[in-house]
């Protein structure tokens, strides 16, 4: 009797304060975005020449048409382009197979400042993570044992591992997205691993299992994406909010959506309420016993 616990992607998709216009024009507006400063600058003019007597109706006009015609109507479907000069944008090479998701990980781990709650926790979840890899208990799903919305499974008995599988698209989000991003479901499948080894994996308490496995990438996405530039540089360029020629298949933006979600909720210290939303539940009898 395996058990799986998956990592359920589809039922976020409609989720997320993070991917509400609030949280993601609260990153995109820099302060160093020509845009912006073109209508601060404009309407501080309007304002000095509202407040002059001297100005007449005519100059008044001329300097409000300057500044509203670079701001569009509340119902125009026209989007401004928002200027992502400067921004961190991920590494987005991809070896295109699973070695390159753990290698990814340790590189991630080495080169990058590790906060000190997270550090013994993500060390081991990596070498969970990477025996199972060297055992070759790590591979995508070619079998199609997981639906669409299960982006990743950790497969396990009472007292062994028996597999990581990834989704067949995890390939697709490889190779749009690279290795950096696409790594964090290595994380979340290797920290289930790790939990299980450790004791703290059983196949009732669900959610309390899931909560360790979103904390352990909430970490990794703090870890590879301090500032959280990348991430939103993804989602405006090629997930949802994207419009040009990198824009991603739906799946990839899905994709990224659910790791805002998990950025989100993780930065509230709020990871139960995301396992919640996902749809975890606890199971009511023991399937090993
Ligand atoms: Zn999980």
């Amino acid at each position: 009797m395996t058990v799986g616990l998956t990592l359920l992607l589809a039922a976020c998709a409609g989720l997320s304060r993070a991917a509400s216009a609030g949280s993601f024009s609260a990153s995109s507006v820099e302060e160093s975005s020509p845009r912006v400063e073109y209508i601060e600058d404009k309407a501080a003019e309007l304002k000095d020449a509202v407040a002059n007597p001297t100005s007449d109706a005519q100059q008044l006009h001329a300097l409000a048409q300057r500044l509203f015609e670079r701001i569009p109507e509340k119902t125009s479907s026209d989007i401004p382009a928002v200027s992502l000069r400067g921004w961190e944008k991920p590494e987005r090479r991809s070896e295109g197979n699973v070695d390159g998701l753990m290698q990814k990980m340790r590189e991630g781990l080495e080169i990058h400042e590790v906060p000190a709650p997270a550090q013994t926790q993500m060390i081991d979840a990596y070498l969970y993570g990477d025996a199972m890899r060297r055992d070759r208990l790590m591979r995508y799903d070619e079998d199609d044992k997981l639906t669409p919305a299960q982006i990743g499974a950790y497969e396990y008995t009472e007292d062994s591992a028996v597999a990581i599988l990834y989704n067949k698209a995890m390939r697709i989000i490889q190779r749009f997205l690279g290795d950096e991003f696409a790594a964090s479901t290595a994380v979340h499948e290797s920290a289930h691993t790790r939990d299980h080894y450790q004791g703290k994996l059983n196949p009732i308490e669900v959610k309390k299992g899931e909560k360790l496995a979103f904390e352990t990438e909430y970490w990794w996405l703090k870890i590879v994406d301090p500032s959280g530039e990348k991430l939103c540089w993804a989602r405006a360029t090629l997930g949802k909010f994207g419009a040009g020629r990198l824009k991603a298949p739906d799946y990839v933006g899905d994709y990224l959506e659910h790791l805002a979600s998990i950025r989100d909720y993780g930065d509230k210290g709020d990871l139960a309420s995301l396992v919640d939303k996902l749809g975890y539940q606890d199971r009511k009898v023991n399937p090993f016993h």
